[in-house]
């Protein structure tokens, strides 16, 4: 297991593994890398011959008061973690190999990234699906890997490949949990133990909204309602948005009579979380 920074490098290892007709899956990730990161190299692990886990914060996925300057990095344990899981190498670029300075074509994802997280980070998207266009050139892989945890990056990633003909598989994974419920993710650290205790009630509000779906509430409205009730006890917790949308179309639905996403965005403190379900 080694650490590559070169896109050069990158991509002779990956023309040697196809030489030898090995298959490739990638993990795109942006490190300090945690169980959730962990169960997509070990799914990637299982379904392919080889396994490249990127980690690269992007810095044209995030808005000006956004927190790319203060993003964690522990790339010692993310090598530990990346080593224990199989993977083979780790693509850790630079953010001046990836962008040239005069760097100017992006890829738009359109209506699928303007709900959720697109309303309340306008840029977002367009550098996720610019990055990942560019991961999926450099690497090539037969599949990639993403977390259901970003359930609108899921879904506009697979519009995004079907729509521009990438020739790879995009493979969904379940959400992993903290043991109380809260979604793993890079940003827990943020929070002061208040703040992580506080934490919990985005699985607890989703939790009752999942009781409701699957007794047979349809109207989206009670369902938000509820959700942002049982958000709104928690002090420390100010709602970003909490909606439901289809899945994968992520466009605003009053009444659930296709696939679902129930998702909220909730700011506890200054950081900002996200989680989900999928109805079924
Ligand atoms: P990030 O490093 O936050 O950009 O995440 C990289 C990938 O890991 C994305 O596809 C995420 O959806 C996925 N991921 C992050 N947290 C989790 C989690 N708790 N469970 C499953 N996948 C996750």
């Amino acid at each position: 297991m080694k650490v590559i920074n070169t896109i050069e490098e990158t991509r002779s290892i990956i023309s040697r593994w196809r030489s030898e007709g090995l298959s490739v899956g990638l993990v795109p990730t942006m490190g300090f890398l945690h169980d959730g990161h962990k169960s997509l190299i070990s799914r990637a692990v299982k379904e392919n011959d080889r396994v490249v886990v990127s980690i690269f914060v992007n810095p044209i996925q995030f808005g000006k008061n956004e927190d790319l300057s203060v993003y964690p990095k522990d790339m010692e344990k993310d090598f530990e973690l990346c080593k224990s899981a199989g993977a083979d190498f780790i693509f850790n670029p630079e953010s001046e190999e990836m962008y040239y300075s005069d760097f100017s074509t992006f890829v738009d994802a359109g209506d699928v990234a303007k709900e959720l997280c697109g309303k309340s980070r306008p840029v977002h998207f367009r550098g996720v699906c610019t990055v990942v266009t560019k991961l999926l050139n450099i690497v090539k892989p037969d599949r990639v890997y993403f977390g259901q945890k970003d359930a609108q990056q899921l879904a506009i990633v697979k519009r995004m490949v079907r729509d521009l003909s990438v020739d790879v598989e995009v493979i969904g994974c379940p959400i992993i949990r903290e043991e109380d419920g809260l979604a793993k993710s890079s940003r827990n650290v943020y929070l002061s133990p208040d703040e992580r205790k506080a934490a919990v009630i985005l699985n607890k509000a989703l939790s009752r909204g999942k009781e409701l779906v699957d007794g047979g509430e349809k109207r989206s409205s009670k369902i938000i309602r509820a959700v942002s009730d049982i958000i709104s006890t928690e002090k420390l917790a100010r709602i970003d948005y909490v909606d439901v949308v289809s899945f994968p179309q992520i466009q605003h639905i009053e009444t659930i009579n296709c696939q679902a996403l129930v998702a909220v965005a909730v700011y506890i403190g200054k950081t900002r979380l996200i989680d989900n379900f999928i109805t079924e």
